[in-house]
């Protein structure tokens, strides 16, 4: 069942199989895996419970209810970077735009040979991903309903002979409402809300929604459950009730910022002192094109598209359609300049363009502020600003091949091209971290890493927590660096391989 706090009377104490802290891409397929094998499973979720009910298309109403601090969590540091995570039952995948890529090869060779991860096969998790991809209904996006933001940009994209095509996404029918970051109205998104969670709860789960895992149960260095608080749906903050789990297992999928805040909170599973280290994120930036004529009706799929001429070097280009409120955020002008602009917004385009890290790495700490608050350090440096700047110019260069009349980005200085001319200005320029307004990133990684060496590692190739019998960590935090794409699949591939192992170890 799938429980609101109102649905529960005082407090709960409960023994079971598996306790699992979070229900997103890692949380969910451990859920579904396990309970399909029998195991009594039980699911705390700090977010709500929503359904294509409650999605009706207002972003403002998306972020006050299903992301944490209404989708404006931000990374301390330079540049200032907006990280939205969600928060609500299916984690960020219920918010997600759906890309469902495999990892690049290079960066598994580099998991297995730099980080101690050889028992992680290509052949293995090419199975896995190949059952996900059934499972979530992964297809290419459907030029006919992706929208004509996403068409000028191909077109200009091959005429300057990039490598580029569709996405594959995990949407049954998109009819390319172009809402995915609020909830996929039509259904047709294979979120983990509308997947493996229904699945799991088929198979008898329990997921207790807005209960807030706050504290592991140790005993002679084993996880015996974990605790928790009920909270109040209207302030967010406890309501008095109190949830008390033994657990055989604990599996902790926060995410790759809460899972190690959670940690760090009570001082847990860090031998390694690598519990919080080692934060990467996909910093992106983009850029908006105004063209002389409508580009068509505002409708479409907000990611369908790439350009990935460039993925070895770290950059990954990616876009569609996006509703006028995000599109308005993303100008690089504030007040009157933004409201005249937006005046012409059927006639504009927005790409974004992702970067893997190869110099920046960031922090999560608990600094010990007031309520449940991590704090993210994060600063772009050296080569990482420079791809930067690099993603950005590739995406102008394609807009002004599609007939793009100016192009606005983020870079100080360099806010508005209007010419080739102004393109070579911006890539001749020295930029700074500093330089860039309004980066953003959505994809929190490595806080929590897992290796073949305790010292440098928190979890084993297995999640197996290195320090605690019986506690596995699984989600974003787990992944030793970004995947050089979108990483939900690569989540729940490792998230299915450690159910796996729990269920060795349970059945043993
Ligand atoms: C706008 C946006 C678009 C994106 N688009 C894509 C995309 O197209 N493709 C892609 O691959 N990736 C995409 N991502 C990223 C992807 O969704 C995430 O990488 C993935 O969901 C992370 O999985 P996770 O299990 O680590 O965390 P999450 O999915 O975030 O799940 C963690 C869950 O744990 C809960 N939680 C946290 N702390 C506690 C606690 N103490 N007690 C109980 N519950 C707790 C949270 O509320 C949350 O629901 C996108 C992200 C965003 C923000």
């Amino acid at each position: 069942m799938i429980l609101a706090p109102m649905d529960v009377k005082g407090d709960v104490a409960r023994a079971v199989d598996v306790a699992v802290i979070g229900s997103g891409a890692g949380g969910g397929p451990i859920a579904r895996e396990l309970a399909g094998e029998g195991y009594g499973v039980v699911v705390l979720e700090e977010g709500g419970y929503f359904t294509r009910e409650d999605f009706n298309l207002d972003p403002a109403d998306s972020y006050m209810k299903m992301y944490r601090d209404a989708g404006q969590t931000i990374t301390l540091g330079l540049p200032f970077i907006l990280l939205p995570m969600g928060k609500t039952v299916g984690g960020t995948t219920t918010v997600n735009s759906g890309t469902a890529l495999r990892m690049h090869r290079p960066v598994l060779k580099k998991w297995q040979l730099t980080h101690g991860l050889a028992e992680i096969g290509e052949e293995e998790l090419n199975l896995i991903y190949g059952h996900l991809e059934e499972y979530l209904f992964v297809k290419r996006a459907d030029p006919e309903v992706a929208g004509k933001v996403a068409t000028t940009f191909l077109s200009g994209a091959e005429k300057l002979g990039l490598s580029c095509g569709w996405l594959p996404r995990n949407a049954k029918e998109c009819e390319g409402f172009g809402a995915c970051a609020f909830g996929c109205p039509s259904g047709s998104k294979q979120s983990v809300d509308v997947s493996f969670i229904p699945d799991a709860v088929g198979s008898g789960a329990d997921i207790y929604t807005r209960c807030r895992a706050e504290e592991l149960k140790v005993k002679g260095g084993r996880v015996t459950g974990v605790r928790g608080r009920f909270l109040d749906p209207a302030t967010g903050r406890p309501d008095g009730r109190r949830i008390d789990l033994e657990a055989r297992v604990t599996v902790l999928a926060a995410g790759a910022v809460f899972s190690p805040y959670f940690l760090l909170r009570q001082g847990l599973a860090n031998s390694s002192g690598q519990v919080g280290r080692n934060l990467q994120i996909h910093p992106a930036t983009q850029t908006i094109a105004l063209f002389d004529e409508p580009l068509g009706p505002p409708k479409g799929i907000p990611q369908c598209c790439y350009v990935d001429e460039f993925k070895g070097e770290g950059i990954m280009l990616e876009g569609g359609t996006v509703p006028p409120e995000i599109h308005a955020l993303a100008l690089p002008f504030a007040g009157r300049r933004n409201a005249a602009l937006m005046a012409s917004y059927p006639n504009m385009g927005i790409f974004g363009g992702m970067i893997s890290e190869s110099d920046s790495h960031g922090r999560v700490l608990d600094l010990r502020r007031p309520g449940y608050r991590p704090a993210m350090l994060y600063n772009l440096r050296g080569r990482d600003v420079v791809k930067a700047k690099a993603a950005t110019v590739l995406m102008a260069e394609i807009w002004f091949a599609a007939g793009a009349k100016r192009v606005f980005t983020p870079f100080a200085g360099h806010y508005e091209l209007t010419s080739p001319r102004d393109l070579k200005r911006l890539e001749r320029s020295r930029v700074r971290a500093s330089d860039i307004m309004g980066m953003s990133a959505y994809h929190p990684l490595g806080t929590c890493r897992m290796g073949g060496d305790p010292e440098w590692s928190v979890v084993k190739h297995t999640c197996e927590s290195w320090d605690l019998e019986d506690l596995y960590i699984c989600d974003g935090s787990v992944l030793p660096s970004s995947p050089g794409v979108n990483p939900q699949l690569t989540i729940m591939a490792m998230a299915m391989r450690c159910a796996g192992f729990i269920d060795e170890r349970l059945s043993s």
